[in-house]
């Protein structure tokens, strides 16, 4: 726990990424991109790798691609709770 590693990664100065909590791993690690040529906006979690992707509408902010990110996620686990006894 005492070192503290950094990962070399580039970030332009002028903004940075905003940032989300994380479902699975509760960190403030999740990620919206873009991809604008498709519409689609993917989820990424820089530290437990949960991501997804969603077809979005322009409007669409990284917020409100979140909102469905764990929306989905919740109701996943709820489903997966009900469908198996292992805990
Ligand atoms: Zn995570």
């Amino acid at each position: 726990m005492g070192r503290r590693r950094r990962k070399v990664v580039r970030i332009p100065k002028k903004r940075l990424p905003q940032v989300f909590l994380c479902p699975r791993c509760g960190k403030e690690t999740i990620r919206v991109e873009f991809v604008k040529d498709e519409d689609k906006a993917l989820v990424r979690c820089g530290s437990c790798n949960l991501a997804d992707g969603f077809s979005i509408k322009q409007a669409y902010k990284d917020i409100d691609v979140y909102c469905k990110f764990t929306d989905k996620y919740y109701n996943e686990r709820k489903f997966s709770k009900s469908a198996s006894t292992n805990q």
